[in-house]
């Protein structure tokens, strides 16, 4: 079986199109190596861009592009969306997973740079660095309305201690202040290294002088500082977001600045972005602003465009989908152990689903064995060959197969059993239809050979390769020779044939390895035998 890799290159090169402006040198990684043809097109929109993405594997971008479902409708070959940057609010996630096409991010390479503008906006606030300048230009020397606070013994709490969180935590440590956090995904040792104190959004609001923000923007932060968070904090407390705008409910911002509760605000995000010309905002002279620059330094696009190029390469060559936001996350590594394991599951997909009759309602996947995290990716192989030949085998992959499942209405249960002593790696597929059920179990021997070993209540042991033929009979004499016969007359060679039966006389089930496919008249004949009651051919390779 040739399983559908994130990509399969066109002629042994994979084409990159890099559709925004990017730092050369991040890219060498991939222009240096010849197995990658870059090419950059910038300004992309429109029919224009859905031809260009109808013809490479992958493509990078930073904000400007938008990857649209439309302009996703017709590809292909396209496998990758690669966003030089976090957030990927430019791509319809949803519309790339239908598609199978993973997005990958380089969550990390602007995470100094976004803590150190931090740092610059909260002394700019406190020292009123940018009104001081103004009035400068101005041609005045104006010193008593520049008063500012220190940073020194105060308190600063940060709302998200992720990346960048903990970062301005070092960084804030340094001018001397306390830093406590409000993050409920913040572990305990996490907050112990970054010598933090975990506390509540109201306790933080009540404790902190200055307050920094640096979550994502979701369902649970989209305006987690509004007009009742404000009136919470300190009088003359000072907030800074270089995160996402929207986190902070901008109008309650502008009440609370212009009534003098807060002593100022540094923002760097916007709920629209630009900020409209005549915002209120603009108007305000202790609100310090920035136009989304949090990533703007040469060594972050430097950085993001080596990290989203290694990504991209490592996603080509060797289905490392760990950078992707819409894909089970699994290296490279983790990826070579769980690969057996994932192509027996994928082959035994297939054979369930040759084997079952009417529309799948649901399919169980059990494992058990040594490997960690694999229940999920397990039922994706699983998925891709159940489904493979409902939706096409090229339209399915790791990336879109459960979700491919779920608008099929199917109903995926994954159970982890404990332990089993006859095998180390071994998986169980079953399939359960409007007509019945299909079960088939597989394991590895040795780690690494994969076997069938049960269809039905039928223990066998088979080799999941090639033609597979799997014939139900009455176990009575002569039925094997007949078999034989007319394989042996079609010119079939007989590779492997396993021959199981629950009790003597009853029902017997025979699984033939064969070495070529047969022809429909040859499982007709079969069909006709006496004693045989059903023949199927499946395909694993
Ligand atoms: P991260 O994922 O490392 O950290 C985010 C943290 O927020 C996590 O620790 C998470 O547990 C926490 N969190 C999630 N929901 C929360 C909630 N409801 N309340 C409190 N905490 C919550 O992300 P990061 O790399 O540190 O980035 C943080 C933000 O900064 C992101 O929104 C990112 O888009 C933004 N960012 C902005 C710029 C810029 O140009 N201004 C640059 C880089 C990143």
């Amino acid at each position: 079986m040739s399983t559908r890799t994130i990509a399969e290159p066109a002629a042994g090169t994979f084409r990159i199109l890099v559709a925004d402006g990017l730092s050369a040198r991040g890219l060498e990684p991939l222009a240096t190596d010849e197995r990658f043809e870059i090419v950059e097109r910038t300004g992309l929109k429109g029919e224009e861009l859905t031809r260009a993405l109808d013809e490479v594997d992958a493509v990078i971008v930073r904000s400007a592009t938008k990857i649209t479902r439309e302009a996703m409708s017709s590809t292909q070959r396209l496998r990758i969306i690669g966003r030089a940057g976090v957030g990927v609010d430019n791509i319809d996630v949803t519309a790339a997973t239908e598609r199978g096409i993973a997005v990958l991010n380089a969550p990390s390479g602007n995470t100094i740079s976004a803590a150190e503008l931090t740092l610059a906006l909260l002394l700019a606030v406190a020292r009123r660095v940018p009104a001081a300048d103004r009035s400068m230009k101005a041609g005045e020397w104006e010193r008593k309305g520049f008063s500012g606070t220190e940073l020194n013994g105060k308190t600063l709490g940060l709302v998200g201690a992720g990346r960048i969180g903990g970062e301005v935590a070092k960084r804030a440590r340094a001018f001397g202040m306390g830093v406590i956090a409000y993050d409920p995904f913040l572990t305990e040792d996490r907050a112990r290294e970054l010598e933090l104190e975990r506390v509540s959004l109201d306790g933080l609001l009540e404790r902190s002088d200055f307050v920094t923000l640096h979550v994502p923007l979701t369902e649970s932060t989209r305006g987690l500082i509004a007009a009742p968070q404000l009136a919470r904090m300190k009088a003359g407390a000072i907030v800074v977001n270089a995160s996402r705008g929207g986190v902070v409910d901008e109008e309650a911002l502008v009440d609370a600045l212009r009534a003098g509760r807060l002593r100022g605000a540094g923002l760097d995000v916007f709920s629209q972005e630009p900020l409209p010309a005549d915002h209120a905002l603009r108007t305000l002279d202790n609100a310090v602003l920035t136009p989304h620059l949090g990533a703007s330094t040469a060594e972050a696009q430097e950085l993001v465009a080596l990290e989203i190029a290694a990504a991209i390469r490592d996603a080509l060559l060797h289905d490392d989908l760990s950078s992707a936001v819409n894909a089970p996350a699994i290296a490279g590594e983790e990826m070579r152990r769980m690969r057996p394991l994932l192509d027996l599951a994928m082959r035994m997909g297939r054979l369930t689903c040759a084997l079952a009759d009417g529309a799948i309602a649901r399919v169980d996947i059990r494992y058990a064995g040594g490997l960690g995290e694999v229940m999920r990716p397990l039922a994706s192989a699983a998925c891709i060959g159940i489904l493979g030949e409902v939706v096409g085998r090229n339209a399915i992959n790791l990336v879109n197969a459960l979700v491919l499942a779920h608008s099929r209405g199917i109903e995926i249960v994954r159970t982890r059993l404990a332990e089993m002593t006859d095998y180390a790696e071994y998986a169980e597929i079953r399939v359960v239809t409007e007509s019945g059920e299909v079960l088939v179990a597989g394991a590895l021997r040795d780690g690494a050979f994969p076997r069938i070993v049960r269809i039905g209540p039928f223990n066998i042991d088979v080799r999941p390769y090639g033609s597979l033929v799997i014939l139900r009979n009455r176990d009575v004499p002569g039925v094997i020779g007949r078999v034989g016969t007319v394989l042996g007359r079609a010119s079939v060679n007989i590779a492997e044939y396993h021959q199981a039966r629950l009790e003597a006389g009853g029902e017997a089930l025979a699984a033939i390895n064969v070495d070529s496919l047969l022809g429909p008249d040859v499982v007709n004949e079969l069909n006709g035998l006496p004693d045989v009651l059903e023949v199927k051919q499946v395909i694993l390779e």
